[in-house]
Formats: C-alpha cells, structure tokens, sequence
C-alpha cells in the first residue's frame, strides 16, 4: 500500500537540461539544483546518467503498438551493471516502479511506466564472450548483433525469432519462439546461466542448479523479478545456408496436419505458417518450411516433401544464407518503414491454441476474417511440442501440440486500434474457452483475476517467486500482473 500512495504522489516535475542530483523526499521528484539537493536523497554514484529531459523521455513513453501511453519521470542510461544495482536498491527505498526497456517492441504498454524510471538497457550492449558451446552477452545486447558475432564462427544459438533486432533481454522475458522451436524449445529454453539485479538490488548469478528458483522465475517471468543484465545462451554448429519452401493449401484442416506430420517427423529445420489473402479475394494457407544446409551437401526436395498435400504445383523453393534467413524480414521492415506503416498502432493478437481445437477456431475466425481486421498485418499460424518447453510461467494449452497463432494487425488510427484490442479481448475469451492461453506480447486487456488465471496451477509459484525477488512489487508494473 505504501508504493501504490508513493506511486501516486511521485510529482511529474520533469527537470530539464540539468544533471540529477537527487530525488526531493518531500515533493517525490527528481532535482537538479545543489540547493534542492539539502532536502533530497543524493542519487548514487552512477558510471552513466539517469535523463529527464523531454525527448529522453518521450522517447520511451510509448512501445512499438502506440496504443498505451506512459512517460516516466526519468531514464537511467547505465554504464554498468553496478549502476542498475544502485538505482534498484534507491528506487526500492523511496517505492520508484522500475522498467527495464530492451527494444520496445512490445505491443501493448509492457516497458512503459508512467510514475518511475525506465531504465534503457541499450547501452548495456557488450558481446562479452563467445565459446564454441555458449555465448556470453550484456541484456541489451540486440540478438541480429549476436547472431552475425556467432555466425563469423560458425556457431548460432538454436532458436530465432522472426524478426531479430529484439533483445536478449527481452525476449528472454516472454519466451521467443520461432520456426526450430518445435525441435529446441524456445529462446528461454537454451539459457545456460543469467546474471540478474533482483527486485531487492541484489546482483545474483543462477543456472538451472545454482539459484534455480530465480532462473526459472526470470526466463519468461515477463519482468516481474528481476532485471536480465547478462545471460549465456546456448550455441549450435551453424550451417551455411538455408533452403526455403513456401507450400499453398486451401483447406485448413490439410494444411494443419501437414505441419503436424513436419514437426512430427522432424524432416525441416524450420516449420511456420501463415493465412494470407488471395489475390481475387480469401484466404489462402501457407506453410513455410526451412532446411539448412552446407554445401556440398544440399537438401533432398523429394524426400522433404514426399507425402504433403499443398496445392500441386504451388511450391516455391529458393536458397538464400543463412544470415538473410535469419534476418529475412529486413526488406519487409525497411518498406513498412519507408511508408510510415511501421509507426502506426499495432494492436497484435497472440495466443495458443489447443492442436484439437485449432481448425474449428482459426477457421471460425479466417471465414468471416477480410484484410480490414488484419490492417494488411501478417496472420502467423504454426505448431509446437509443448514437451520442449521447460520454463513454469510460459503458459501453454495442456495439450501435446499446440499451435501459435498471431494476428498482427496494423490500425491506421487510435479508433481503430481500439476497436481491434476490443475484437482481441473477443477472441481471447474464446480460445480461453476452449483452453487456450495468451502470448504476453500481444495487445489483450487483462485484469489482476485474470492474470492469476492464465498462470494456473503456475500461479501460487508466480506471487512466491514475486514475494522473494521484488517484495515491493517495483518492476514491470506495464505488465499488469500486480
Ligand atoms: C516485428 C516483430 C516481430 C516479432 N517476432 C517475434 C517472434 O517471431 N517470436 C517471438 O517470440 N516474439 C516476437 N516478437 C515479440 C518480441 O519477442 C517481444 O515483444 C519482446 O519482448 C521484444 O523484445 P524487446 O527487447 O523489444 O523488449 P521490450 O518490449 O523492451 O520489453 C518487453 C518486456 O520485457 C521487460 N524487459 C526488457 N528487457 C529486460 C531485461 N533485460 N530484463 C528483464 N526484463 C526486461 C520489459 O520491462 C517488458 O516487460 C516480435 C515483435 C515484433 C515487433
């Protein structure tokens, strides 16, 4: 109770221009001036600055949905990791909330805070180390940035996301999922120790043996119990490149076995899909399969997609390295970009969906879905083995394969990205109906119960967890969980 009054009474008086000395326990504001300072709390030492400028902070006052707003008293640019230790611990005695913001390519508020400071994890960007079977990298380090690192090697962590400047930190709080998690899991799946500043200030090393209950909690802990400032992830031999194959379906109940037979059998490397619009209008299935390869060696195009059902003839294969495999979507970011699509409100619908109840759900949504509801945005749809996924609070329908399914909308005004998050919250109380659970990057109201719901069995784990690493509920606050 005591931080939600401090929370409320923690004045907007941002101070411009001058460096921060301290935070005025009187008026519970940040102050510049040495006079000020007397009755003030001195800010720690710090090896980078904490901002409060106007542009500073409007610069993380919104994420890459533009739907929520929040402005921060303050951003603590940090020269070291000792730095986020102090403000942590300064902003634990005076009930500051706290978000770390890797790339702010959440959709819906998650590293906002309007009553507190950002910290902005960019400038923790060191590749610190990279060994045959790991890497050692710095939270804010953007994983395009490792990958050509790794690659330079030959080496590549085993999953990507589909778009790859997020970073590690980030990603490592929701999950990371991707084309080869139906063989190695999800981002939060291939981490072999992390380095956190807990809720308490505390700086604490864990592995899966060594602190573990702080390990589990923070990979895919969406935030709440600490702050990700170095992370050693997995590494595989990487080959040299990758052969792509685009298959056409009409009818989605073909089209989803055919994805189930592939992470089955394991054939591809890769295994994702995607609804798209025919050109005559409908919608049209698409699998996109990925098998990587080194030359001489080249992939079997029989074998790989001997016993399919797409449409004949509408295969497209083509090959391409692997780092423009990884980072594919750059054309695409680089047009959106160029035509000011990339700034506009995204209000992304991302959920789970139980493998026996997707072709009735999804195909419920694609007959009465037009090109209006997406904002022309990618609608993704692939299966996962949920026996790969290994972390407590990635919550996932309780069934063997479960599909995820991406509705990533694009609104040209914030009336109509209100009435999509409304048509998200329509869907999402659906597929909750029918088992299904949220990916928590997406654009979906939650209340507190409801928080508590989709976390399950998880959840009496979830507040423990909470209780022990950041008892004053400081972190995250944009998540909505508290
Ligand atoms: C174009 C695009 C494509 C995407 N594709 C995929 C995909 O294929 N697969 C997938 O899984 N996701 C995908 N995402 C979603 C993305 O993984 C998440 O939104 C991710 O959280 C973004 O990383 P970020 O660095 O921008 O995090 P932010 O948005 O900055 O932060 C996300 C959350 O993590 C917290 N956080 C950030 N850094 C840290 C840290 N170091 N320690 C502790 N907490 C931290 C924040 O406070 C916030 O709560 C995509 C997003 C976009 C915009």
């Amino acid at each position: 109770m005591a931080q939600a009054n401090g929370r409320r009474t923690f004045l907007k008086q941002a101070t411009l221009g001058a460096a921060i000395v301290g935070f005025d326990l009187a008026s519970r504001s940040w102050v510049s001036e040495a006079a000020a300072a007397e009755r003030a709390d001195a800010i720690p030492h710090l090896d980078g600055e904490l901002l409060t400028d106007a542009a500073s902070l409007a610069a993380v006052a919104e994420d890459y949905g533009h739907i929520v707003t929040r402005t921060p008293q303050a951003v603590l640019r940090p020269g070291s990791v000792q730095d986020i230790v102090k403000m942590v611990k300064f902003a634990r005695r005076h009930h500051i909330a706290v978000a770390a913001r890797g790339q702010g390519h959440s959709t819906y508020g998650q590293p906002l805070v309007d009553a507190g400071f950002v910290i902005d994890m960019s400038t923790l960007s060191q590749i610190c180390s990279i060994r045959p079977a790991y890497a050692v990298v710095e939270g804010g380090v953007r994983w395009i940035d490792l990958f050509q690192a790794t690659l330079a090697q030959g080496r590549i962590p085993p999953v990507a996301t589909d778009y790859i400047d997020l970073s590690v930190g980030g990603t490592l709080s929701v999950g990371g999922i991707g084309g080869a998690s139906h063989k190695h899991g999800l981002q939060i799946d291939n981490v072999l120790e992390l380095l956190v500043v807990t809720g308490e200030g505390k700086l604490v090393s864990c592995t899966p043996t060594r602190n573990a209950a702080l390990f589990n909690a923070v990979l895919g802990g969406l935030g709440q119990f600490g702050i990700i400032v170095r992370a050693t992830v997995k590494l595989v031999a990487a080959k040299a490149s990758a052969r792509t194959y685009l298959l056409s379906y009409d009818d989605i109940a073909l089209f989803t076995a055919d994805q189930q037979a592939l992470i089955g059998d394991g054939r591809f490397d890769y295994v994702e899909g995607q609804i798209v619009a025919k050109a005559g209008g409908g919608w049209q299935y698409m699998i996109e399969a990925a098998s990587f390869y080194s030359a001489p060696s080249t992939p079997n195009d029989t074998a790989l997609l001997a016993g399919l059902s797409f449409n004949p003839g509408s295969q497209a294969i083509a090959d391409v390295t692997y780092f423009d495999f990884l980072n594919r979507l750059a054309p695409t970011v680089a047009f959106l970009k160029s035509i000011g699509a990339w700034y506009l409100p995204h209000p992304w619908y991302d959920v789970f969906v139980p493998a026996s109840q997707v072709n009735a759900y999804v195909g419920g949504i694609v007959a009465s879905l037009t090109e209006a509801d997406t904002g022309q945005g990618p609608v993704l749809i692939y299966p996962v083995k949920r026996a790969k996924f290994t972390k407590p609070f990635f919550r996932v329908p309780n069934e063997e394969v479960v599909f995820l399914f991406d509705i990533l909308r694009t609104a040209a005004t914030p009336e109509i990205a209100q009435q999509m998050v409304a048509a998200n919250r329509a869907l999402y109380e659906q597929v909750r109906a029918l088992g299904g659970t949220r990916y928590a990057i997406g654009a979906i109201p939650l209340s507190q119960a409801e928080w508590a719901q989709h976390f399950g069995a998880a959840w009496p784990q979830f507040q423990q967890a909470k209780a022990m690493f950041d008892p004053d509920h400081i972190l995250s606050p944009g998540q909505g969980i508290f």
